[in-house]
Formats: C-alpha cells, structure tokens, sequence
C-alpha cells in the first residue's frame, strides 16, 4: 500500500449534521483514515496534528459537515440531447459517444456534493460500463448502483416503437411479454453485472401493464441473484401489486389509494416519489409551453397532487421516503443542479422537518445503492462520504442546492477537485434542444 493510501485527513471543529437524524452538535473532530471513518467527537489521543505530513487538516469552524449526498434516482445514460445527423430514436443511436457523455454526466453529478447515485435504467449497458471505469479510478464519478435497461411489456413506458421495431439496444426499455422472457432478461442483465432490475409499468398509471405475477417471478429470480427491484410504477393496480410481490422500492407511486398505501407499509416496501421531476416539468412548461416539452401539464398538475398526498401519508404510516430527482430524463433535467430538490420539497410539501429530509436523501437513500451499512451517516467505520458546508441546512435545506455553498467534498476518502463547471454548459444543450 502506498503511503497516499494510509493518509489521514482530520476535520476540526464545525457543526455535525450525522444523517442519523440526531440533532446537530459542534464536533472536535472527524478523523479520516484511509476510506473510512476512524472517529468523530475529541481528537483521539494517538493523533498529532503537528510534524506530519501524512495529515490533511481541514478547519471547519463556522461550516457545516454532512454525508455526502445520495439521489435514489438519477439516469447518466439517456440519449439527450440527440446528436446532430443521428437517426430518429428516443436516445442516441452511439454507444461509444453514449458512453464518454455518460461519464463525464458523472463527474458533475460528484461535484455538486453527491457522492452516491442509484441510476434506474439506462441504454446498453453504458451505466454497468461508467460504474467500473469509476471504481477501478479511470474517471472521476459518484458510487454508482445501477439497473440495465427496463423491463417492459407492448405498451408500457419506454415501449415508443412500433411492435414491429420493438425496442432497439439505444432504447432504455427491453421487451419481455411473459414472466419466462423477463425472468431470461434478468439473468441476461446480471450476467452483464447491473447492480438491480428496473421494470416499468404504464406511463401515466392509466393502465396496469404487469401482472403481480410477473412482477414475483422478476423479484424471485433477481434476489436469488442478489439483486433487488425497483418498478416505475404512477398506477394504483401497478402500486399494489408491485408491493404485494415484494419489490424493494416503488417509483413514484403517485395515484395509490389508501388501501395501497397501507399494502406498502405492510410490505415494508420504499417509496421513491421523485416529485423534484414533477415539478421541474410543471416549471419549465410554464416558461417555454407544453408543446416544447411534449408533456401535458394538466396530467403532471394532477401527479403533483398524488405525490404530495403520498409524501403525507407515508410519513403518517412510517413508509421509508427516499430521495430521488430523475436527473438526466430530460435535457431540462440537467446533472449537478436538481440532487438536492426533493429534500426541500418532503419539508414544503410533505410535512417532513429538515433533519428528516436529510436523514432521507442520506441514511434512507443508502438502501437505494445497497450501501445500508456503510454510507449515509458520519460514524466511526463508515465509508468517508462527506460533504462541509458553508451555510446551515437545517436552517434552510435549500443551501443544499447551490454548488456554491460547498467548500468541500470528500468521496472514499479523498478530497473531490469541485473544478470550475458554470451553468451555461447545461443551458446550452436545452435551448439548443428547444430551438
Ligand atoms: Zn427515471
């Protein structure tokens, strides 16, 4: 091991805000061994700060020091915006121009403060490819927990093409009509090694397009592999039957009825709302109209207001909320900007105080990329996942927002160059999308 690998980095003083959902406490000191967390609270004795230059020391006085963030629902690999002289197609039709946008999406998302990211399909297998580019230390990226493509049935979601194209390798849906052809595609998408499996109901919930069935034999076959579920799922039949068949967390589930509602909690399934798309749907409507973005505004008014009645009820019911944003489905949803949306949304909307949208987009959300025991919260042991903060969240949990008040991220260990990303890079692509 290389004397770099064992360097220590010591946070003085500041405000804990552990994920936990413990109250804030002035700390002495967090200490950073390697990739993990050796201690907070006094300074251990054994640790001189003075003479050593294998210590980092870092003065936090007046700052704020948090888990580093976690979206439970961010896509790096979606097509947009097309390529200029490509074929028609949802994505782009370029796997290897796909894939360099995809990493490069990653490392925004790591600079503005998110150090985990769990991606809910995908084109290709361009995630399973930026997630071990990533770990083996080529680019520079958040912990990424992917599916692959999403398993879909004639009409559902991300079916677009006629039945007779079905849905091409760039499409991030994969046809699978019977429980035996989705079954095949789970062991198709973890050979490949995806970290779970995404299916996706109907788009709108207007109609249920699996069976609860379906959904068992997916859930079977996926966790004899390891491997979790996630569903897209706005429907009330989709919504049910995805937590009677054990799914380990839901997508939105924006028109569930209380009976539903009461079948999740029972299931002990998660919710990922992911109103933060809704909104930003709602609000880039408004500026450019509908017709720009092709989406119905009325349909996403009324999304909004299941969503925010599921934000209420789960919390009354005790169903575990997770933080999600739907980063990268669109071009208006751009990377680095919109991770920390939803927390402020739980407390504006939801009734959730801002020690509980945190603890959601940071203990909570660990499940979101199978890291419960070891992100999400600053403890002795811990993956050192840390953001310092130059402005009180909990006073306001919209200083999250902003990458400019961040004065430092720490990933694995190891202090993140912020570099000098400017908004208009982002803008850029949406006007040129919407011209
Ligand atoms: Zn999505």
């Amino acid at each position: 091991m290389s004397s770099n690998a064992k360097q220590t980095i010591v946070i003085l003083n500041g405000t804990l805000i552990d994920g936990s959902g413990n109250a804030p406490t002035q700390n002495e000191a967090v200490v950073i061994e390697g990739n993990r967390i050796r201690s907070t609270g006094p300074l251990p004795g054994d640790v001189r700060l003075q003479g050593r230059n294998d210590v980092n020391v870092i003065e936090a006085s007046g700052q704020w020091i948090m888990p580093g963030l976690i979206d439970a629902h961010t896509h790096l690999s979606y097509g947009n915006p097309k390529v200029p002289g490509e074929p028609r197609g949802r994505g782009t039709t370029r796997p290897e121009f796909n894939t360099l946008r995809a990493a490069r999406n990653a490392q925004k998302v790591l600079r503005s403060g998110v150090t985990s990211i769990s991606v809910p399909g995908g084109t290709w297998f361009t995630d399973v490819a930026v997630r071990d580019a990533i770990n083996f230390g080529l680019i520079e990226g958040p912990r990424v927990h992917c599916a692959g493509r999403m398993i879909v049935t004639y009409g559902c979601i991300e079916d677009e093409e006629p039945s007779w194209v079905g849905t091409p390798d760039h499409s991030i849906g994969i046809l699978a009509n019977s429980a035996a052809e989705m079954v095949a595609e789970v062991r198709r998408q973890c050979k490949h090694g995806v970290d779970f499996i995404k299916m996706a109901d109907s788009r709108s919930g207007e109609s249920q397009n699996i069976s609860r069935e379906e959904i068992s034999a997916v859930v079977q076959e996926a966790h004899r592999r390891n491997a979790r579920v996630a569903i897209h799922s706005r429907g009330s039949g989709s919504t049910r039957a995805a937590a009677e068949a054990g799914v380990d967390w839901i997508i939105h589930a924006d028109l569930a009825t209380e009976a539903d509602l009461d079948a999740v909690a029972e299931a002990g399934v998660r919710i990922v709302p992911t109103v933060t798309f809704v909104e930003r749907v709602l609000e880039i409507g408004r500026q450019v109209g509908q017709e720009q973005i092709q989406i119905n505004l009325d349909r996403m008014k009324r999304h909004l207001d299941g969503l925010v009645n599921v934000l209420q009820r789960a919390r009354a019911l005790g169903v575990k909320v997770l933080c999600g944003t739907d980063s990268g489905n669109y071009t208006w949803m751009p990377y680095g900007e919109l991770h920390a949306k939803e927390p402020e949304i739980m407390v504006r909307y939801g009734g959730y105080n801002p020690l509980e949208a945190i603890m959601a987009c940071t203990r909570e959300n660990a499940y979101s990329v199978g890291l419960e025991n070891d992100v999400g919260v600053i403890e002795a042991g811990k993956l050192a996942d840390i953001i310092i903060l130059k402005h009180d969240p909990v006073a306001d949990i919209r200083v999250l927002q902003e990458r400019s008040n961040l004065s430092m991220v720490i990933k694995d260990g190891k202090i993140v160059d912020l570099g000098n990303d400017t908004l208009e890079e982002s803008l850029l692509t949406f006007q040129e999308e919407v011209a």
